[in-house]
């Protein structure tokens, strides 16, 4: 009986991932919980859960308990550096505990003693980020933070003292961490125009949306709940194309998950592209709904199959990634399969949420309405969403007077994932504004980060050296982007300021220097944490100064390119072929595991069969876990083509060469 990894899985109670490693542990070559299982897999899995039940049942309370133990001690651990910041607040800077430091003007020879170093290692530290400066010169309170974050001290704010003390209320004062609860999955439907995407939507609303709900939808909310026979869901019910733009332009992930829609009869069109584009742009796993079956031939698919493939997206049919279901909306043919895949991916990505902090979520769309003035659905990723809850969003801040639902019922709270029509809002809030809650003074104060200064994002200049602006005031703002216009002008090639902003480097900024190929510069301002590694992640520049003069002289040698840069080619790692497969129009491809350095889609491969060179070429699609990605890791598995290599063998040896600017 051919039966699928998640299909065993779910009748025996147990993980897909227990599932695919105790095959793979067996040599079986298991690519996804979408995988099949053959019968004698079958059999090596049966006398498993048959012969070791008690065992395994053991080893998953062991392992969950372990998880819940690991969450407890990140909990913890988060706890305690919260409580060192409480501690921080509730006491006046002469009795800071150890580890912080307050941020505030102080001199070299101060700061110096503070974080017990010599005062001439800081001078020299200080000068290497480009600031000179004697013992006894005062330095910003940017430069202290600066400081103080390299040498793992917590920076403390005074004026956040202030607000936290005046505000705060038990409620608020909740720490960071806390209770974290499954959240639904966020559904998006995109594809290219008439294809199905509304019939698909509608379907499912009306047949799957909760009973207790049906009919009852008085309110349009832009979202809906659907209670499937696979699991509740959220469906966005705003055209695909605009969620994808709040996306693009915030850097967020407003959806879960994508469902492309391609009619059958039509195969992959521009828009269809143009979705799958800004799916992957923002890493959105997509699962295909190939539509109209009830029009066409089962011939057919292949050809759709053949132009998904093109697009990175391999079916699962034809041992590729990407989960095709055909399906006929107007029928209602396949959608419960649909929704199972929808379902499985949720569970991989094992979406949570954390409801001890303080709301935050999208403006998914907004309008006004007679008795409530501007009005917004929201959706929150974390927290819980109340009346009365102060809240800024956008540029503007408000206090929330009433909740409804998608049955136009008033509620007192929404929690994650939880469509919701918010009033309250002084103005009409744009799709895609952050909405963010804290305490009144926060919220007044414009201390919550949601304005994301749109107006001042330009469109990117071909041919010019796009940036991405970050500093510490508006006057440096307005002064270093003068001071980049001017020299622009004296370049060979363009400087051009797509956006400048006030504020530390965040993740959002990173995805947008992605999108669009720019450099990011900060003046006076640090990289968060998270942006930093994911800048890396994605080989985004990233440029930190403290003196506008050296950020400028960075500019001007990259703008004139002064030596022309050298590459040179070194070898990056190495990896063994343990399967190989054809799949049609794709070619050759070989599944290895990487055993040194990483294997990168950058990369010029050379493949050895014991001492006999069997071929080499650039890699043509790189791919882990089914996904298209940048590079793979020693210890992991990945699948490539090169192109017009078919000669592979299982053991055969490939190493991976990249090409390096050398300094
Ligand atoms: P959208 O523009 O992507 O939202 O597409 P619609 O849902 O409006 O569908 C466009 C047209 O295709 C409508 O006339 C639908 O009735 C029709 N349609 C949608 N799904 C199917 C299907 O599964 N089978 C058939 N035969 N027609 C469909």
């Amino acid at each position: 009986m051919a039966m699928r990894v998640h299909e065993f899985a779910k009748q025996h109670n147990l993980s897909n991932k227990e599932v695919m490693e105790l095959l793979r542990e067996h040599g079986y070559d298991i690519k996804s919980h979408m995988s099949r299982i053959d019968e004698d897999a079958h059999k090596l899995l049966q006398k498993h859960v048959s012969g070791d039940k008690s065992q395994q049942h053991n080893k998953k309370s062991a392992e969950k308990t372990q998880q819940k133990h690991d969450k407890k001690a990140s909990t913890q651990e988060k706890s305690t550096q919260a409580q060192q910041k409480e501690n921080v607040e509730q006491k006046n800077s002469s009795a800071l505990p150890e580890g912080a430091i307050r941020v505030e003007h102080k001199t070299v020879a101060q700061l110096a003693q503070e974080i017990n170093i010599p005062a001439n290692q800081l001078i020299l530290d200080l000068l290497k980020q480009g600031t000179v400066a004697t013992l006894n010169q005062t330095l910003s309170p940017n430069v202290v933070e600066n400081v103080a974050q390299s040498y793992d001290f917590i920076p403390f704010h005074p004026e956040e003292l202030e607000t936290r003390d005046e505000d705060a209320t038990p409620e608020k004062s909740a720490p960071a961490e806390g209770e974290y609860v499954e959240r639904l999955p966020i559904v998006v439907v995109i594809g290219h125009v008439d294809h199905g995407k509304t019939t698909l939507l509608d379907h499912i609303r009306y047949t799957r949306v909760a009973a207790r709900e049906k009919g009852g939808i008085t309110q349009h909310l832009g979202a809906y709940q659907a209670d499937t026979e696979h699991g509740k869901m959220v469906f966005l019910d705003t055209p695909g194309h605009e969620a994808f733009t709040i996306m693009r332009k915030r850097g967020v992930s407003v959806a879960d998950v994508a469902v492309l829609i391609v009619a059958a009869d039509d195969g992959v069109m521009p828009q269809t592209v143009e979705a799958i584009q800004q799916a992957q742009a923002v890493d959105v796993p997509i699962i295909v709904a190939i539509n109209k079956m009830d029009k066409v031939d089962q011939s057919q698919l292949d050809k759709v199959y053949q132009d998904l493939a093109r697009y990175n997206l391999v079916p699962e049919q034809w041992g590729g990634g990407t989960s095709c279901v055909p399906v006929s909306a107007y029928y209602g043919d396949g959608v419960s399969e649909l929704l199972e895949l929808v379902n499985l991916q949720a569970d991989i990505l094992e979406l949570s949420a954390n409801i001890s902090v303080s709301a935050t979520g999208y403006v998914l769309e907004s309008r006004l309405e007679k008795g409530f003035g501007p009005v917004a659905t929201v959706i929150c990723h974390h927290g819980k969403l109340r009346v009365g809850d102060y809240f800024a969003c956008g540029s503007m801040h408000g206090k929330v007077s009433s909740l409804r639902n998608s049955l136009g019922q008033q509620i007192q709270e929404a929690g994650p994932s939880e469509p919701v029509l918010v009033a309250g809002f002084p103005e009409l809030p744009q799709a895609g504004d952050v909405l963010k809650v804290g305490t009144q003074k926060e919220v007044k104060k414009g201390a919550l980060e949601t304005d994301v200064q749109e107006q001042r994002v330009k469109t990117p200049k071909e041919g010019a050296i796009n940036l991405v602006i970050k500093v510490d005031s508006v006057s440096s703002r307005d002064a270093l982007v003068d001071a980049i216009e001017k020299l622009s002008q004296k370049m060979p090639q363009a400087l051009h300021v797509v956006s400048a902003e006030v504020g530390a480097v965040t993740e959002r900024d990173v995805v947008f220097a992605k999108d669009i190929g720019a450099r990011i510069y900060g003046l006076h301002t640090r990289v968060e944490s998270n942006a930093a590694s994911m800048a890396q992640k994605a080989n985004i520049h990233i440029s930190i100064f403290n003196i506008i003069y050296r950020l400028l002289e960075d500019l001007e040698h990259v703008a004139r390119e002064k030596q022309p840069i050298k590459m040179s080619t070194r070898k990056v790692g190495e990896a063994t072929v343990l399967k190989v497969f054809r799949i049609k129009n794709v070619g050759v491809v070989a599944g290895a595991r990487v055993n040194q350095g990483y294997m990168s889609s950058e990369g010029y491969l050379v493949v050895w069969r014991g001492k006999q060179r069997i071929g080499e070429g650039p890699v043509k699609s790189l791919q882990h876990e089914r996904k298209t990605v940048k590079e793979v890791r020693k210890g992991f598995e990945c699948a490539f083509v090169i192109e017009g290599l078919e000669d592979w063998q299982e053991d055969d040896r490939v190493e991976c060469y990249c090409e390096f600017a050398d300094s």
